[in-house]
């Protein structure tokens, strides 16, 4: 599937959203690729055969998958396809030579021969976040290096841990505006903690929690990325 960079539109769209930046346009990017290679194109013999190879998806995009819906038949399709695969492997390993117990737990990884029953690559959807991922935060580094992406950043929930260091480690002008906004969100944030866990003490426990009632759950998003 082809992948562009997000539109200036786009990003500072996103710049708007609550949470991180990267991770927001990814959700939606994961989204289209589900819709894209699972309803509309979900003859391409290509992409079948990267599923078929990886064995279908990783626990977690297993279960975006579910939430998405929309793909029952592709899913049909490429999950049957994968069962026909397994299959003709276990059946040539039963008809190879040697012990039936050895056979048995090589098939299923045991010893020294990678299974041919395990993934033989990485989840599709994996593979394709990891270089969409470098083409976002490419588009948010370029746009930090002008004084209107500044601007239109200054309102961002700034990113999470893993796309800040990542941003940080591409190196380039658009680093210097990030962490200093990332600093201040980073700042705001642990005030409104502190605010909660003030709150929490049965002294205060009158007074009403406002924002920070839900600040716990942004911090571990923030710090994980979703
Ligand atoms: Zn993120
Ligand atoms: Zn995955």
């Amino acid at each position: 599937m082809l992948i562009k960079p997000p539109s200036r539109t786009d990003l500072h769209q996103a710049y708007t959203a609550a949470g991180c930046v990267v991770c927001g346009l990814l959700t939606r990017s994961e989204r289209r690729y589900i819709d894209a290679t699972l309803y509309e194109h979900v003859t391409d013999v290509k992409w079948r055969a990267e599923v078929r190879a990886a064995r279908g998806f990783c626990a977690l995009h297993t279960q975006h998958v579910l939430e998405v819906g929309r793909s029952a038949l592709g899913v049909a399709l490429v999950t049957a396809d994968i069962l026909n695969t397994l299959r003709g492997t276990l059946a040539a390993t039963a008809e190879g030579g040697g012990g039936a117990l050895g056979r048995l737990r090589s098939a299923l990884g045991g010893g020294s021969t990678p299974s041919a029953l395990r993934p033989q690559q990485p989840c599709p959807i994996c593979s394709y976040l990891a270089e969409f991922s470098s083409v976002h935060l490419a588009a948010l580094l370029d746009d930090l290096a002008t004084e209107a992406g500044q601007a239109a950043y200054a309102r961002s929930g700034g990113l999470c841990l893993p796309h800040f260091t990542a941003a940080v480690e591409r190196g380039g002008p658009g680093v210097r505006p990030l962490a200093k906004h990332q600093a201040q969100v980073w700042e705001r944030l642990e005030a409104e903690l502190n605010e909660f866990i003030r709150k929490s003490d049965y002294q205060y426990s009158a007074e009403i929690m406002e924002a920070e009632r839900d600040a716990w759950r942004r911090a571990l998003l923030l710090l994980a990325g979703t």
